[in-house]
């Protein structure tokens, strides 16, 4: 209960008011052309519209009761000559419309996406990223139509209404006080559906972005899903959110299609009532009937706007929703945010200390619990222990992905909370364990690891991480296309196009999560080779996963439920007999993983 009255406090008419501003202060002014544009189609539309029905008086006294022939055809000429105007209008002021409509809504996601890439990495940790891109895609087209949906709706629409009641009360003005009496009660009982609408309206957005959010894991993870035979179980699970999101479209089709029958009733007591009259004033006091089917084809023609125009507010309020969501979005801070007076980081030997850090994930406990470390510029320091202790935490801090709660982390005696970030980052290269590629060539990939890298410095990198050669032996070399994920590449391939990334990138900081997954022989050797390589005269923090790598480390620090209980080379640890890291060691043969 208190969600949905959350949800109905989001729309009140003044958040409707605010978020209208918003978006046309952001976007009324690039596209004001093309919207006088539209409205001068609309205008034209509006008065061509009422001059049908103001022409009715003629068409019938001229015609039929004084039977002017010459009459006819300049009426009928005028009559189809509005028509016409009236076409082409109304699809200049449709194409004007839709043109800026999907301008906007490239506009919102080009925000979104530089938007999203400013947050946190712990912002997207928390985020379903599926639900996340889903909703983006159906909240932008809400900013779209907040914008269409007040332009047509008030210029069209109320003008045409406005310029046909002109025309029935200088017809009629008795009839039109008659119809203008069902305004009001209609009026309030439109008001009472339009507030159930709006919090049904976001749960159904809520509702479909989940079941979007379910179709693209799965489709993502379908390996997994098959592996463990989760199918029915997931199947099971997605048909309810499904049946959800079904009951609550069709509760918002009850609800906003509650008007019709409200409106439809409203409408036939005016114009019966009207007929009535009419009818009796022509029969019984001998009234000419021009005025009277003027009167009626403007009232039948004021029906459609009128009726659009009840509907808006609910249409708004929709759209006002799903803009809402967007701003939400575009106004969430990033979390690590730089000091006013950050400095560029200077680095020299490029050594790294962790001074008594503390750190824990947004509503976790503590994972690191003061830790002290130095990694010396130049060397590779090797992190080893059991999983959960904290070794990847380590690695995500000094990018900044996190802050930590308490301590300092220092890079040649600066802290990195005092640098900008994208000096910082520039000195960092990583290479993970789950290597990702993106949209793009085999040569994008590698680039991305520096933007102004030659071609020749990519293939340089290439043949440092002993890619080059199978790079050439693809269709198309450095400019084969990979596939989402780089899914026509081999692991170890992916593995050493990410190496030759971070070796494009030439920092002389590089963090290394050593890969757990087993890879064919030659393979496991190449991707060997290319990471030393590629540690060679960096100061390299590596979590350790194969005991050569730890072993040829120039230090091993070894961690234990988010604290480091031992450091030192391999000879030296391997003899204190009861420390961890013996005991880590005696676990394992030479050739199996930590
Ligand atoms: P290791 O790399 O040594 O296996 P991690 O640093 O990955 O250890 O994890 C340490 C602890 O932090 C684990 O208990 C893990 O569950 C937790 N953890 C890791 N990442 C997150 C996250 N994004 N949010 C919350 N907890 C996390």
């Amino acid at each position: 209960m208190k969600v949905a009255q959350d949800k109905k406090r989001h729309v009140d008419s003044g958040t409707v008011v605010r978020v209208l501003k918003r978006i046309i202060a952001e976007n009324g002014r690039d596209h004001i052309r093309g919207y006088a544009f539209a409205i001068f189609c609309l205008v034209v539309v509006a008065l061509s519209t009422a001059f049908t029905a103001w022409i009715m008086e003629s068409v019938v006294n001229e015609a039929f009761a004084n039977r002017r022939a010459d009459m006819v055809l300049v009426i009928c000429g005028a009559i189809l000559a509005a028509f016409v105007l009236r076409g082409f209008a109304t699809y200049g002021q449709a194409v004007t419309l839709s043109k800026i409509g999907n301008n906007i809504v490239a506009r919102y996601q080009r925000r979104l996406y530089k938007h999203l890439m400013t947050l946190s990495v712990g912002y997207f940790a928390e985020a379903r990223s599926a639900h996340l891109a889903a909703q983006i895609s159906q909240n932008v087209n809400g900013i779209r139509d907040v914008l269409n949906l007040t332009v047509t709706s008030t210029a069209r629409d109320l003008l045409t209404l406005v310029s046909l009641i002109g025309v029935m009360v200088s017809k009629d003005w008795v009839l039109s006080l008659i119809v203008f009496a069902v305004a009001p009660p209609l009026l309030y009982a439109l008001r009472y559906v339009s507030k159930r609408l709006r919090s049904a309206t976001r749960e159904a957005i809520e509702t479909n972005s989940r079941v979007l959010g379910a179709m693209q894991e799965t489709v993502q993870g379908i390996a997994v899903v098959k592996a463990f035979t989760m199918e029915t179980e997931l199947d099971n699970k997605v048909s309810k959110i499904i049946d959800t999101a079904e009951r609550r479209a069709n509760r918002i089709a009850r609800l906003s299609e509650r008007t019709s029958p409200l409106t439809e009733t409203f409408a036939g007591f005016a114009i019966s009532s009207v007929l009535a009259y009419a009818a009796f004033r022509s029969i019984y006091d001998n009234v000419p009937p021009g005025a009277f089917f003027s009167f009626v084809t403007a009232l039948l023609m004021a029906y459609d706007p009128a009726r659009r125009l009840a509907k808006l507010q609910v249409q708004i309020d929709r759209a006002v929703v799903n803009a809402q969501m967007i701003y939400a979005l575009l106004d969430m801070q990033p979390a690590q945010r730089e000091k006013p007076n950050a400095r560029d980081l200077v680095v020299g030997p490029a050594r790294v200390e962790f001074k008594n850090v503390v750190f824990s994930y947004a509503g976790g406990g503590p994972i690191l619990k003061g830790v002290d470390l130095m990694a010396e510029g130049g060397q590779t320091t090797a992190l080893v222990g059991q999983s959960g202790a904290g070794k990847s935490t380590i690695i995500n801090l000094i990018p900044r992905f996190y802050d930590p709660a308490e301590g300092q982390i220092l890079i040649d005696g600066q802290d990195i909370a005092d640098v900008t970030k994208s000096s910082l980052r520039r000195q960092l290269a990583y290479v993970s364990q789950q290597p990702y590629m993106f949209e793009g060539t085999i040569r994008d990939n590698i680039r991305y690891g520096r933007p102004d890298a030659t071609d020749t410095e990519i293939e340089e990198a290439a043949k440092l991480a002993y890619a080059h050669d199978f790079i050439v032996a693809q269709p198309e070399g450095y400019d084969t296309p990979v596939g989402e994920n780089g899914m026509t590449l081999s692991g170890g391939q992916r593995q050493r196009l990410s190496i030759a990334r971070a070796l494009v990138r030439n920092a002389p900081i590089l963090l290394l999560d050593e890969a757990t997954s087993a890879l064919d022989n030659e393979s496991e050797a190449a991707v060997q080779k290319a990471l030393e390589t590629a540690m060679h005269g960096r100061t390299v923090i590596v979590i350790a996963h194969r005991l050569s790598t730890v072993v040829k480390a120039d230090k091993i620090v070894v961690m234990h439920e988010g604290l480091v209980v031992e450091q030192g080379t391999h000879e030296e640890l391997a003899q204190r007999k009861d420390g961890l890291y013996a005991r880590l060691n005696n676990l394992q043969s030479p050739d199996r993983a930590i």
